[in-house]
């Protein structure tokens, strides 16, 4: 049967409008964020054409939750329309909005309802919120405030929510090893201590504590509680003394270990103390400048010496100089960190510094004095196997960095100290039905 020209368009446009129809904002919105007891009713351009916004309403016959004990509770009355932001479209901000209930609850009294797609505190939904945090981990938060055409304070509520449920959420059990260090913020001025987790397999950031005094590094075991910290079997610490105070009190049983990196860069500044002063004292007794442009030869790693370096180092280790007397002392403890037990580390530990004692030398002899201070600790890094190196805490640490470097706006404590556990602390997210990201 042949189909009339009338019933053609007929069909054609039934089939048309129900393709429309299943690309309308608030089916695609009922797919990927769908909410109990909700409706989304239709959406809209904004009168400027610049946003959509779509309303949101109760489903009928479904009773408002109590946002107190979230339980079902009779509607007591409305208020005002709020506007919820939502992950943009297309270049188009997209804004849901809703008049709030107020409930009568018995226990709670009259509150605002519970609303699946935020907190109420916040003027986002809970999925732009999680969407803006995952970028702000990629880019700066900056940028990602200028590429989702949001504001820089939006970027900051997101990675506070976020953050503030991974804290919440995080489990804290089976942590064996930590690691503390500090770093400089605010153009140098200020210290923050960081704690990291530095098990094998897994890191994490931990704790930040403003200042690196006793008090603050005592915050991060009243923050853990007992239960967590009497798990601690190694601490990886510098030697800063406040630091090793508190460790010794708080967990008297786990083994500490004193940070190599640490003990290397000490070294380096004894070194380049007895160069700057030897290098003054010969120009000031009218003596060959044999010291100029010396500096990078004897502080870097023989290994990593450039040609003309390496030519300069050979040059100078011909004259009998304290720098060179010095620079062989350095060089020789090198080899402190090739033993594998304990006991023969010691024994060349105590060899090394009896030596250095005898060098005349005051530099490296206060820093003989140090080792041998510390002689117990220093062991603990080979009775832990090596497993537990300081050089996992200056990773963490390096990349602390790079995050604040990234964020030119966090001049706070409290801005910096969600963007280290945003990017560092491995915290779990919020989930949701759908992957916006
Ligand atoms: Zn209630």
């Amino acid at each position: 049967m042949a189909v009339t020209g009338a019933a053609m368009r007929f069909m054609l446009e039934c089939f048309g409008f129900s393709i429309i129809r299943a690309m309308e904002l608030t089916t695609i919105l009922n797919h990927c964020y769908p909410h109990r007891g909700f409706v989304y009713d239709h959406a809209r351009f904004s009168p400027d054409k610049k946003s959509i916004e779509v309303t949101v309403r109760p489903r009928q016959g479904t009773k408002a939750v109590c946002s107190g004990c979230d339980k079902p509770v009779p509607g007591y009355d409305r208020l005002p329309e709020r506007r919820f932001e939502f992950i943009p479209f297309w270049g188009f901000l997209v804004f849901f909005l809703y008049c709030r209930r107020r409930v009568q609850c018995r226990a709670c009294g009259v509150v605002a309802e519970k609303l699946p797609w935020s907190d109420g505190k916040h003027h986002s939904t809970k999925a732009h919120m999680l969407w803006l945090a995952r970028w702000a981990r990629k880019l700066s938060w900056k940028e990602t405030a200028e590429a989702f055409h949001t504001s820089w304070d939006r970027v900051c509520d997101a990675v506070e929510y976020v953050v503030q449920f991974g804290l919440e959420h995080r489990t804290l059990d089976s942590i064996y090893a930590i690691g503390v260090d500090e770093i400089q913020y605010a153009k140098g001025h200020k210290y923050l201590t960081l704690v990291y987790q530095i098990d094998q397999g897994f890191t994490r950031l931990l704790w930040v504590g403003k200042e690196r005094t006793i008090e603050s590094f005592q915050g991060f075991f009243t923050v853990m509680g007992e239960k967590v910290t009497s798990g601690i079997l190694f601490v990886c610490s510098d030697m800063w003394q406040p630091y090793l105070e508190v460790i010794r009190q708080r967990c008297p049983l786990a083994l500490h270990i004193l940070d190599r990196f640490h003990i290397v860069a000490k070294m380096n500044k004894a070194l380049d103390e007895v160069r700057a002063g030897e290098s003054r004292g010969l120009a000031r007794d009218g003596h060959q400048p044999l010291l100029k442009k010396s500096r990078w030869c004897v502080l870097k790693r023989k290994e990593n010496l450039t040609a003309q370096q390496q030519f300069r180092l050979r040059d100078l280790l011909r004259y009998n100089l304290k720098t060179v007397r010095a620079y062989l002392l350095k060089e020789d403890f090198q080899q402190f960190w090739t033993y594998n037990s304990p006991h023969w580390a010691g024994l060349f530990l105590d060899f090394w510094c009896a030596q250095t004692m005898r060098s005349r030398i005051e530099p490296m002899k206060k820093i003989a004095r140090t080792l041998r201070t510390h002689r117990e600790l220093l062991l603990n890094y080979f009775k832990a196997r090596k497993e537990f190196s300081s050089g996992v805490v200056e990773g963490m640490n390096n990349k602390a960095k790079v995050t604040m470097r990234r964020s030119y706006g966090f001049r706070t404590f409290r801005i910096l100290e969600l963007a280290l556990y945003h990017s560092l602390g491995k915290l779990p997210e919020p989930t949701l039905t759908h992957e916006f990201f």
